[in-house]
């Protein structure tokens, strides 16, 4: 018996592996990016980097589909170069729009190589849970069929041609002159795909049946931008310190990108209807932080209610942002020793332009812990609507 077995494996081994397809990469899709060093289909192996692409910010950004799989066959991944590309576990999906994490990658200096079963034929692997400019449009769209208190609008074109999708959420309610202004943006770095989904969940909460976010819609006007930077977005670009400039060093007299313009324009605008009163923008921070923190302006940049208002939507937020992914309060300053261009940070540009008591932060949302998923990011936008809805509620 066991002789025929071992003929059996003999004959049957070489067969299984002849009829295991030919792994094949793409990554030429909406957001794709990958370069292929290798793929070596005896050992199922692919060995990949992000796309270069040249001006267009950092090389840290990676998300392909792989083809040609044999259902339940283990797939490898060699990916580099650290710490940017190198989650310590990747995000992978069989259908592309529900993404699970991969199990930890071992590190080898640069590279972190990640093993993964997969039972279907098709799959696609990523850095993070990918927001592409679809998933913007379709969240804008999809909003807008709540009524009428919801508008779909066009922040303005890019640079490129395309079109930066925003909401407007503002229900029946006080009046227009005693509404708080409130703007929310993600994606000014296109590679933090993150901020993206932490932007979604705080739509979804919004719009939701919870009393408290209605009671939030009713007395306020909440401007929402999924992603600001989109051409980086839709080519699979890293975007941070891109050439000419940065989108989050671009908040000057003279922006180079219509978003930033056009977000400062309307800012200014309700700055001087006297209807400004929060900024938040939203981002994925260096690859060691396990939880979610704030940038904020420096204290002695602030006026005395700048300063009091901050502190009490700091209190909120770590009342409200309580996890997985908790905020637990830890407040980072970016100032002069932070960065020369620091006055050319979104937050800090809101901050000198607009009236004392507006709070302008940037909320970094940890990316390489297991809870950073789609889900976990939501939840973290939930919560931060409550922390918003709080603050407000709560103004001393
Ligand atoms: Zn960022």
């Amino acid at each position: 018996m066991r002789c025929l077995e071992t003929v059996l494996l003999i004959l049957l081994g070489p067969v299984s592996m002849l009829l295991a397809g030919e792994l094949k990469v793409d990554s030429d899709f909406s957001g794709g990016s990958a370069k292929v060093i290798e793929v070596d289909q005896q050992k199922r192996l692919i060995r990949i980097e992000p796309e270069a692409n040249p001006k267009r910010g950092w090389e840290c950004w990676w998300y392909f589909q792989v083809t040609g799989i044999e259902p339940g066959e283990t797939i490898t991944l060699d990916v580099g170069t650290a710490p940017w590309a190198t989650p310590t576990q990747a995000a992978f999906s069989t259908d592309n729009i529900i993404w699970q994490q991969t199990s930890a990658g071992k590190r080898n200096r640069k590279r972190i190589v990640y093993q993964q079963q997969v039972d279907e034929t098709t799959c696609w692997f990523a850095w993070g849970p990918p927001f592409r400019v679809e998933d913007a449009q379709r969240l804008v769209s999809d909003s807008a069929k709540n009524g009428p208190h919801v508008e779909a609008i066009e922040l303005c074109q890019t640079r490129a041609g395309r079109t930066v999708p925003a909401l407007r959420i503002h229900a029946e309610g006080v009046s227009d002159e005693l509404r708080k202004g409130i703007w929310i943006q993600a994606r000014q770095h296109a590679w933090e795909s993150g901020s993206s989904w932490v932007c979604q969940g705080l739509v979804q909460w919004l719009l939701s049946d919870d009393p408290r976010a209605s009671a939030l819609r009713q007395k306020s006007l909440i401007t929402i931008v999924p992603v600001m930077d989109i051409d980086n977005v839709a080519i699979g670009a890293g975007g941070k310190n891109q050439t000419p400039q940065d989108h989050n060093r671009d908040w000057s007299e003279q922006p180079h990108w219509n978003s930033v313009k056009v977000a400062q324009q309307q800012i200014l605008k309700q700055d001087q209807d006297g209807t400004f009163d929060l900024f938040v923008d939203l981002h994925n921070p260096d690859a060691g932080a396990k939880w979610p923190y704030y940038y904020t302006t420096t204290t002695d940049y602030l006026s005395e209610e700048g300063n009091r208002n901050l502190d009490h939507f700091l209190a909120t937020s770590q009342l409200e942002i309580t996890g997985p992914l908790a905020f637990k309060g830890e407040r980072r300053e970016s100032g002069a020793s932070y960065d020369k261009n620091w006055t050319k940070i979104s937050k800090n540009w809101v901050t000198k332009n607009t009236a004392d008591h507006v709070v302008a932060v940037t909320l970094e949302t940890a990316w390489n812990t297991p809870h950073s998923t789609q889900t976990g990011y939501m939840t973290v936008g939930r919560q931060l609507g409550m922390a918003i809805e709080r603050y407000f509620r709560t103004m001393p």
